[in-house]
């Protein structure tokens, strides 16, 4: 018997999947279970329950499928120490799938870089679907079909869980600080959970990582996969930026292309390409293909997403800017005058980091959170103007009237959005409607 904790997304893609390949499921959540996902659980006559965990159901299982929203909580624990098998919804799905995988993990830029390559091999013809963190899970996806490739994008906590789960292609993008609540703390756990991805990987796989990243660094010697950095200046093969040239070396073929030629904008994003345009060429897809998809990738919502110019000003939309790493992209990204919209939620920011940018292209700050204290604080010297705001209304306004013609509006908060907006897509939404209402 299989016992799932946690329906949301992974749980029920999971249970779908057991389902399917005749095994007995039941679901339990200790909350409430969204209805569709009820629904989705009766109408296929699987068992469930909500707001409580039988434990001696749960505990007669053979196998725990744990969500990765679910932390290793005392039930958790019991069931490891009585020998049940403790699997991620990845862990479990893997085991059913035949396709090649490709794997992308990192603190940011994970749903850019897995569209990014879900477009390059679609482009190629190839028989591929996108999966994991981003839309469907992985188990719902394969419980449909079988594909002959896989591209996932993974979170750490998906990654915590995984035993034999071998990915052909992994990609690393970077590792910054974040979610460390769940990791007692402790950058190193986090990157040890981070490169897991790679801890079943051999000789036949590859590893695709940045080059730039002191702490991959460190742990390269960890990874058993073939290693394809991307970075500025790399070794042979993998990808270089050179000025403002990707050059990219795989399998003795060698591709170039200007930064001006890609369709992701943004120095992050120029790596994001690298990154992709590596995996692709790696499966074997034509420099053409690889140039034509790199270039003709269509932007992604609420990832310096371009709204409108109004009055000559633009707005941008970079909602999904959660953590100080990202928002330090977007702004080193911006080559006009800057109106600053930032704030929510504060996992523990340090603003420091951003205090050169900001005096280099900021000119004014809308802040935009239940409470801007930290903010002001470590801003109100950096520029001129600093205003509060308590709704994306009153923050776009303020914004509009700080802003002149050539200057653009930024929101890019780096702090989660749940003080004043239900998610990072409600907040961007609202920005965008309030945009056209100016
Ligand atoms: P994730 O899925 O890892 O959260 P997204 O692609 O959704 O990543 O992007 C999240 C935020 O991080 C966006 O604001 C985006 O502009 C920024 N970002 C994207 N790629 C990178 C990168 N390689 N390094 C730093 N920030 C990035």
């Amino acid at each position: 018997m299989i016992a799932v904790l946690g329906a949301g997304e992974s749980g029920v893609g999971a249970a779908l999947l057991a389902q399917k390949k005749g095994l007995t499921v039941f679901v339990s959540d200790f909350g409430q279970i969204k209805e569709p996902y009820q629904k989705e659980l009766s109408d296929n006559g699987i068992e469930w329950e909500q707001g409580t965990h039988t434990e001696e159901r749960i505990l007669a299982a053979d196998i725990l499928i744990k969500s990765p929203g679910i932390p290793e909580t005392l039930l958790v624990k019991k069931a490891r120490q009585q020998g049940i098998e403790v699997l991620s919804e990845i862990e479990f799905a893997y085991r059913y799938c035949k396709g090649k995988i490709v794997a992308i993990t990192g603190s940011n830029g994970k749903t850019t870089t897995a569209t990014l390559v879900h477009h390059l091999l679609k482009g190629a013809k190839l028989d591929v679907a996108l999966a994991g963190n981003i839309g469907d899970s992985f188990a719902r996806c394969l419980s449909l079909s079988d594909h002959d490739y896989w591209v996932l994008e993974l979170s750490s906590f998906q990654l915590d869980d995984i035993h034999q789960f071998k990915p052909y292609i992994a990609i690393l993008l970077n590792l910054s600080p974040d979610h460390l609540d769940r990791y007692e703390g402790e950058m190193e756990n986090y990157v040890a959970s981070k490169l897991r991805i790679t801890e079943n990987q051999d000789l036949n796989d590859y590893f695709i990582y940045w080059n730039e990243d002191d702490l991959i660094k460190k742990n390269l010697n960890k990874v058993k996969a073939v290693k394809l950095p991307f970075g500025e200046q790399t070794s042979t093969t993998g990808a270089s930026l050179i000025n403002e040239t990707i050059e990219i070396n795989i399998n003795r073929e060698q591709l170039t292309m200007t930064i001006h030629e890609l369709a992701l904008q943004g120095k992050h994003n120029t790596y994001n390409s690298m990154a992709g345009g590596i995996a692709a060429k790696l499966l074997g897809i034509t420099n053409d293909i690889v140039r034509e998809c790199l270039s003709d990738f269509e932007k992604i919502e609420h990832r310096l997403e371009p709204v409108l110019k109004v009055y000559g000003v633009d707005y941008i939309n970079d909602s999904k800017a959660t953590n100080v790493n990202a928002t330090w992209y977007a702004l080193d990204s911006m080559t006009k005058s800057v109106v600053w919209i930032c704030g929510g939620v504060d996992k523990g920011n340090n603003y420091e980091e951003l205090v050169p940018l900001v005096s280099k292209k900021v000119k004014a700050i809308v802040c935009l959170g239940a409470d801007n204290t930290k903010l002001i604080k470590t801003f109100g010297g950096v520029v001129d103007v600093i205003e509060s705001s308590n709704s994306m209304e009153m923050a776009v306004k303020a914004a509009y009237k700080l802003a002149k013609k050539g200057d653009t509006v930024l929101l890019s908060p780096a702090c989660a959005s749940f003080d004043l907006f239900t998610s990072y897509e409600d907040r961007g939404r609202q920005f965008k409607k309030q945009i056209r209402l100016l």
